[in-house]
Order: structure tokens, then sequence, then C-alpha cells
């Protein structure tokens, strides 16, 4: 049985949409993981890039670090020695420097060298005055000393009292400037300076008022020499206050690039730290990710299995166990009447239900189910039919209205000729142009017993006289190897594929149908069988008295019924001993035989002719008209008369008694009592002389009963 293609969602569908979604999926995660490993790669790289960058950064600004260091260092033993070498290396270190770092950097550098130029001159200036002032205290102390000498001793004591402590005062107040690195104290030592000069002066202005006159010109001098010196002192303090501020200056400036390039080692060490924590989330994000995936993954995978089995498993399962109670209940068809049963009701609810693979397949077992229970029950019911015509006529009635096949012969097989004979016909009219089968073996189907079918061949049976507008079937009746009989099927040439392919499926339908019936058709075939041949003679095959005897009452009534009367012809063939004597026994069967096929012929189909014993016929003459009986008689006497028997070769000539009664003028007492008229009338022809036709009378036979 073959299952019908359908457009629905069917399970292949269903798995091959899910199993697309759940590779799409993965195809999905997986690019989706490949480019976040891509992205967390490309920013490890990065980071790795950053870290390298900030270790040579770090490495870097520590060289340029330890180099400002150098320079820090050269310039304060320049400031402290003065020595001109420890200028030209701070320089050459700072022109170094200025190689390695950024524009910005570098114009802060070059501010730093201008001022470290300035100092240059400036020191050189404040070496020159420390000389200048050295020369002036020097200068003091021999113009105190000349003048010394000329004062008397109490001046010379007060002149050296005020020269020793200006200058104790002066070498206290000089070293603290130059130990002091602030401008402020450099302001108030030199303030303490002019104080210092303003008290000596003042003293010494107060030795001249005392002082002879020629003391006063070296006292002038002296006084000179001390403003010398503050002169000296007030540049000294300048210029190192100016010194001081320059200092202070580079080293300001130094910080500057410090920091500066502090700050680039901290961006950069920001940027790492930035990186880092980016590296972080982002890994952080990834693993969120892999989990969710992983989730959506778990729950594809249980959707997976929860559509297996609702849609898939468990209905295989209930499928499988309604199949296990269907084949129960079709071994028990034999026996019972089967009915809608609960099995069947589920089977046909999961057909409706479905538009899957496993609906079609419920409807392919269904329709079997349902075929096999429709041929089990066409089985029953023609096991109850009594005669096979019943069943053939069942069987087109089947072939028509249930498979809609609507052109068909049903042959069957004579059993004394060996031929087909057309026993039923749909329609009708067909019969008047079916082909002569009556001749053993001149159908196809039946000589060789197969299926003949002009769908691959259509000239494959001579006999078939239709075949250029028919196609036509032939489906042989096999039973025990003996073909009882032949059911061809006839349809247009011109059927579309798909009307042909519906009366195909309709034919092999058909072909259950006859093979249910088959068996069936045996067994009543071989009782009919049976029966004829109880009622039938078996030498001339007419029938018999036995049959005579059971349906006579049954013609009678028939007569009775139609108010028509039965003709009785008893016939007896003249001197048929002598055949038997002149040309033997055999000889004398083949003129009975002649002779029965000659009253057959004479007659109605709807008369009767039987043996009634020997050489004797009795003729029935079913509604005969009146004295028809007797002219009938006269015209079977005439054909037995002029007809040529053949036996062996010779032909020979007979003639023939008849006595003739009917029913119910001859007799209201029954028919048998007419039968027994027509036996006393031919005995009668006989006396008379034989070869002739004798009525009945009563005056034959005054007896009144048989
Ligand atoms: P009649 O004209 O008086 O009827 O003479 P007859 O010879 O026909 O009559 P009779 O009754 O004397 O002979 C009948 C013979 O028919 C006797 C019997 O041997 C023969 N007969 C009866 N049945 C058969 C049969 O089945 N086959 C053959 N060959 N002969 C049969
Ligand atoms: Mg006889
Ligand atoms: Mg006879």
């Amino acid at each position: 049985m073959d299952i019908a293609p359908q457009q629905h969602w069917t399970l292949r569908k269903q798995l091959r949409t899910l199993f697309l979604l759940a590779l799409t999926f993965v195809a999905f995660c997986f690019l989706f993981g490949l480019w976040r490993v891509q992205q967390f790669n490309h920013h490890r790289m990065e980071i790795q890039n950053s870290s390298l960058r900030l270790q040579q950064n770090l490495k870097a600004n520590f060289d340029k670090t330890k180099a400002i260091g150098r320079i820090q260092t050269q310039l304060r033993l320049y400031m402290q020695s003065g020595k001109k070498e420890h200028l030209s290396e701070t320089k050459s270190e700072a022109e170094a420097l200025l190689e390695e770092i950024t524009e910005e950097n570098k114009n802060i550098l070059l501010q730093f060298l201008k001022k470290v130029d300035i100092l240059e001159v400036r020191l050189d200036s404040l070496s020159e005055n420390n000389i200048k002032i050295f020369q002036a205290e020097k200068n003091i102390l021999t113009k105190s000393g000349q003048i010394i000498k000329t004062l008397p001793p109490e001046q010379y004591f007060k002149l050296r009292a005020v020269v020793s402590d200006a200058c104790l005062e002066h070498h206290h107040l000089y070293v603290t400037s130059i130990i002091s690195n602030q401008s402020d104290t450099l302001i108030r030592i030199q303030q303490q300076f002019s104080e210092l000069y303003d008290e000596v002066d003042k003293q010494l202005v107060a030795l001249m008022a005392v002082l002879p006159e020629s003391s006063r010109a070296g006292m002038e001098s002296l006084r000179d020499e001390y403003f010398t010196l503050e002169d000296g002192v007030q540049t000294v303090t300048s210029i190192r206050i100016t010194i001081t501020e320059t200092q202070n200056q580079t080293v300001k400036v130094l910080e500057q690039i410090n920091s500066a390039i502090t700050t680039t080692s901290l961006d950069q060490e920001g940027e790492s730290a930035r990186l880092m924590a980016d590296g972080l989330s982002l890994a952080q994000r990834n693993l969120v990710i892999m989990s969710v995936s992983l989730v959506l993954a778990a729950l594809m995978f249980a959707i997976i299995a929860f559509f297996l089995h609702t849609r898939m498993i468990r209905p295989l399962v209930d499928f499988i166990e309604l199949l296990r109670r269907m084949t129960a209940l079709l071994a028990g068809m034999r026996t019972k009447q089967v009915s809608e049963d609960e099995n069947f009701l589920s089977l046909s609810n999961m057909s409706d239900k479905r538009h899957d693979e496993i609906g079609e397949v419920a409807e392919a077992v269904k329709r079997l189910i349902l075929r096999l229970r429709e041929l089990s029950i066409f089985r029953q019911t023609i096991e109850a039919d009594e005669m096979t015509s019943e069943i053939y006529t069942r069987l087109a009635r089947i072939f028509m209205h249930k498979l809609g096949l609507d052109t068909f012969i049903i042959y069957e097989k004579n059993s004394k000729s060996k031929g087909m004979l057309p026993i039923y016909c749909q329609p009708p009219e067909i019969e008047e142009d079916l082909p002569d089968f009556s001749v053993a073996d001149r159908c196809r189907a039946q000589r060789t017993g197969t299926l003949i079918t002009s769908q691959d061949d259509l000239l494959i049976c001579k006999q078939f006289p239709l075949h250029d507008v028919m196609h036509h079937v032939c489906i042989p009746m096999m039973v025990g190897g003996q073909v009882i009989g032949v059911v061809q099927f006839l349809y247009s040439i011109d059927l579309s594929r798909s009307e042909h392919l519906k009366i195909t499926r309709a034919i092999e339908e058909a072909r259950h149908y006859i093979l249910e019936a088959l068996p069936v058709l045996q067994s009543k075939h071989l009782a009919e069988k049976l029966e004829e041949m109880a009622t039938e003679d078996q030498l001339t095959g007419l029938y018999n008295r036995r049959y005579l005897e059971s349906s006579l009452e049954q013609i009678v009534a028939g007569v009775q019924r139609r108010q028509t009367k039965l003709g009785v012809l008893m016939c007896d063939m003249d001197y048929f001993k002598q055949v038997n004597d002149n040309y033997g026994h055999d000889a004398g069967d083949a003129v009975l035989i002649q002779l029965a096929q000659l009253l057959s012929d004479s007659v109605r189909k709807s008369d009767m002719v039987i043996r009634f014993g020997g050489e004797e016929f009795l003729i029935l003459l079913v509604d005969c008209q009146d004295s028809q009986a007797a002219q009938l008689g006269e015209k079977v006497r005439k054909v037995v008369e002029e007809h040529k028997f053949q036996i062996g070769g010779q032909s020979i000539q007979k003639t023939l008694s008849i006595g003739v009664s009917e029913f119910p003028i001859d007799s209201a007492k029954g028919i048998w009592e007419v039968i027994k008229h027509a036996d006393v009338a031919l005995y009668k022809a006989k006396e008379q002389g034989r070869n002739r036709v004798v009525e009945f009378n009563l005056e034959m036979w005054p007896g009144d009963s048989y």
C-alpha cells in the first residue's frame, strides 16, 4: 500500500527545521565565540604592548631622571666650587638629554641652559667681586695699620677695636651670606652689612673728630675703603641673590622636566591599568556569554529531546500497541462480526489528528484494516449465498458501486464444452459485441492462467475486438490450478494519467475481492456440480427422471399460476434395439446423444427435454397453446425421420414414435396422470405401426389412476 505524499508539516520537515535551528545556533555560537576570543586576544596583545611600552617608557624616564639628577649634581658642584669643568659637564649632560625628550620639554630644558649661562656670568662676576672685597679688606687692614701707627694710644685702641669688631662682624655676615641660598636671608644680611658699615662710618667719623689733622686724611681713605667694601658686599649680595634666584629657577625647570617625564609614565601606567580593567571586564563578559550559551544549548537539547519524545517515540509506541491490538482483532474477524470498535476509532483519530509521517502511516494502516475488514465481511456474506450466480452478482455490485468500475464481463467456464460463457455483463449491451469464447482455450487468460493486460501491448489478445478504443485487463479465476472463469475489465484508452492510475488501483482492489471470492466460488461450484450430476443424465446431458421428480411440481405451479397449458410428448425410438444389435452398444449411445441434441434443438429454451429411461424421452412444453403439442410432436418426428445419425463413419436413419397429452386437459388428477396418458398414446403409436404421433384420448386409457 502506498502512502500518498502530503504537503503537511511532516515529521521530516519538523526535524529538519529543528536541526537547522540547532545548527544555526551552534554555528552562531561558534562564530560569536571566535569573535570574542579574537577580541580578547587583541585586547591581550594591546595590554602586552602597553605594558612593554610602559616598561620601556619607565626605563627611558628613569634614564632621563638619572640624567637630570646628574645635571643637578654637576650644577651644584659648579655652584659650590665654581669649577668650569662641572659647568661644561652640566651642559653636555643637558644637551644629551635634549635629544631624548619631547619638544615641549625641550623648550623647558633650553630655558634651563639659558639660566645656566646666566649663572655662569653671575658666578664669574661674583668671583671678581669677591676678589675686590678681599682686596678692600686687605686695604682696610693695611690702612688701619698705617693710621694706628700715627694715632695716640687712646685712639689707637679705639680704632683697632672698631676695625677688628667690624672685621669680625663682616666675616660673620659674609660667612652667613655664603651659606645662605635664600634671597630674603641675603637681603636681610645685606641690611645688616649696611647697618654695620653705617655704624663703622659713624665711629670713624667720631674718631676723626678727635684725631689730629695729619691722621684725618688716612681716616678718610679708610672710610673710602669701607665704602668700597660696602659697595663690593652690596654687589656680591645682589649677584648672589640673582644666582640664588636663577639657581632656584633652574631647580624648578629641572623639576618641571622631571614632573613632565613622570606624568608621561603615569599616563602610560594609567593606560595600562585601563587596558587591564577593560581586559578583565571583557573576560567577565565572555564568561557570562559562555554561560548563557551553555544554558541555551542545554535548552535546545531539551527541546529536541522533548520533541523526539512527544512527537515521535511516544506516538510510535502507542501506534505499535494499537497495531498489536488490531492484529489480534483481525485474527478474530473470521469468527465474529466486526463492528466499529475502540481500536479502530483510536486509529482513525490518530490519522485525522496528525499530518506527519506517523499520521500517514496510521492512515495507510487504517485503509488496510478497513479493506481487510471489508474483504472479511464480503467473504462472510458470500459464504452464506446459495448459488455462484449470487456471488457473481455481488462481486459485480462491488465492482460498480464501490470501486467505480463500470465496464466488465464475468466469464464462467462451461464444464462440458470447456469454453467460457459470459454470465455477467456491465453494461448489459456489451454482450452483443463479445468475442466467442465458447470454444476451449480461445481466451488467453483462461489458457495461460495469468493476468492479461493490454497496458503494455495493445494487441496482446487477438480476440479482443476493441483494442483501438479500450484497454482490457483479464483476471483469471484460478482454483487448485484450474481456471474456473475470467473477469475482464475494460476502460477507455484515452484516460488521463491520474484517471488511469485510479482505475488501475480499482482493478487491483477488485482482484483482491476476486481472490477472496475464489475459494467460496469453488465450493459453491462443486456443490452445484454435484447437484447437477444428480439431476443430469450422464450420457446425453439432459435432465434425468430424478430432476423431473424434484421440479415437476414447481413447473406445474407456474403453468397453473399463468393459467396456460403444459404439453407432454413421450418419445421412443423405433426398433432401437436393432442399432445395438447391428452396430454395437457404442453406436447405440452415439445415436442416443444425437437424438437428445435433435430434441433439445427442436424445442424452445423454456421447454424441458428429459431422458425418461433407455431410448425414451419426455418433452415438457411449457405454456403451450391448444393442439400445439401435437404439432410440435409432428415437427420433432419429421426432424428425426430426416436426420442421418452418424455412427463410426456410417450414417443411418431412424424414426420416432410420440405420444401426446396435455395438462390440465387430459387429466384433472395431476401431472403424473397426464404423463401416463402420453405413455399410453405412445403405446398406441407403436401399435399403429410406429413413426407417428398419437394424441391421447380417454378411450385409450379407461383407468382412473396412475
Ligand atoms: P420398439 O420399436 O418396440 O421400441 O423396439 P425396440 O427395439 O426399440 O424396443 P425394446 O424396448 O425392445 O428395446 C430397447 C433397447 O434399448 C433395449 C436396450 O438394450 C436398449 N437400450 C436401453 N438403454 C440403452 C442405452 O443407454 N444405450 C444403448 N446402446 N442401448 C440401450
Ligand atoms: Mg422403448
Ligand atoms: Mg424403442
